[in-house]
């Protein structure tokens, strides 16, 4: 397969915008999968980046805002055959949606969670997020942000992900294998992506990131040496930053072992 082949329309997001470059990097890692378009279901959150779905050959579902993580998760249930990306930005997976986040890493459903995280509602004008800086100024917050960012990596590492990663938008090639190793990752797996907005956040620029960005060498297999990582203050480290490799249940019915431990979770 040809990354071509995933792709349709010209997106319509302002030139530059970091989003470009995740449409093209989850085409690449899709045709290096060889995954056929038919096997792949996207499911879309509102916002910049859910219009992607306007823009791929694959099976497509625009869901309510913050609400992309439990559809995914239910297709993924009745149709184990299929390879479901669920996507969503920084409003969507980390306010409205953060509960269904949290379950999503104790559920353990092999979904990839794809998150365009550029720090602010951009498509309704750029108002603060949850993952805003203290002290943005934006026009909700024209005093500046007082409360705490939350910490998605933190978060999910925690609640029991067993596959956490960050990407940015500025390296393709980093971010295709990032998604080629959480498709392949038998479990749910968090790919939080640092997506600049270029036309709203003139703080957290391509050059911003690229001072702070360094690259793990190698995921860390448990998850206290993934939390320092994961609070790295100064840093931003992208890679794969918890890959668990012991026994982990996985709710995915397409096992019929898996159905066992399910079932002794359960009873
Ligand atoms: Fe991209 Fe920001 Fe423009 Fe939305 S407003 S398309 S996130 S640059």
């Amino acid at each position: 397969m040809e990354s071509g082949d995933y792709l349709c329309g010209t997106p319509t997001w302002c030139p530059g915008c970091g989003n470009f470059s995740i449409r093209i990097a989850l085409s690449q890692a899709l045709a290096e999968l060889n995954l056929l378009p038919k096997d792949v279901l996207l499911v879309a959150d509102v916002g910049c980046g859910g219009n992607e779905n306007n823009w791929f050959k694959t099976y497509v579902f625009h869901s309510l805002h913050g609400r992309s993580l439990p559809l995914a998760l239910g297709a993924r249930i009745a149709n184990p055959k299929l390879t479901v990306i669920a996507q969503a930005g920084d409003g969507g997976a980390y306010g409205e949606g953060l509960n269904h986040l949290l379950h999503a890493c104790r559920i353990n459903v092999p979904v990839v969670y794809l998150v365009h995280n550029n720090q602010l509602y951009s498509l309704t004008a750029g108002q603060a997020s949850p993952t805003t800086d203290v002290s943005s100024k934006t026009v909700s917050t024209p005093a500046g942000v007082s409360e705490m960012p939350v910490n998605p990596i933190a978060l999910a590492i925690s609640a029991g992900a067993s596959f956490v990663a960050r990407g940015f938008s500025g390296d393709i090639v980093h971010l295709k294998e990032l998604l080629k190793k959480a498709i392949l990752h038998r479990g749910f797996a968090l790919v939080d992506v640092l997506q600049p907005c270029i036309t709203l956040n003139k703080v957290n620029t391509f050059d911003w990131y690229k001072q702070r960005i360094y690259k793990l060498d190698k995921p860390e297999r448990d998850r206290i040496s993934a939390l320092k990582f994961a609070f790295d203050a100064d840093k931003l480290p992208i890679g794969v930053l918890l890959e668990e490799t012991r026994a982990v249940p996985v709710f995915d019915l397409s096992k019929e072992a898996d159905v066992s431990v399910l079932m002794k979770e359960f009873s």
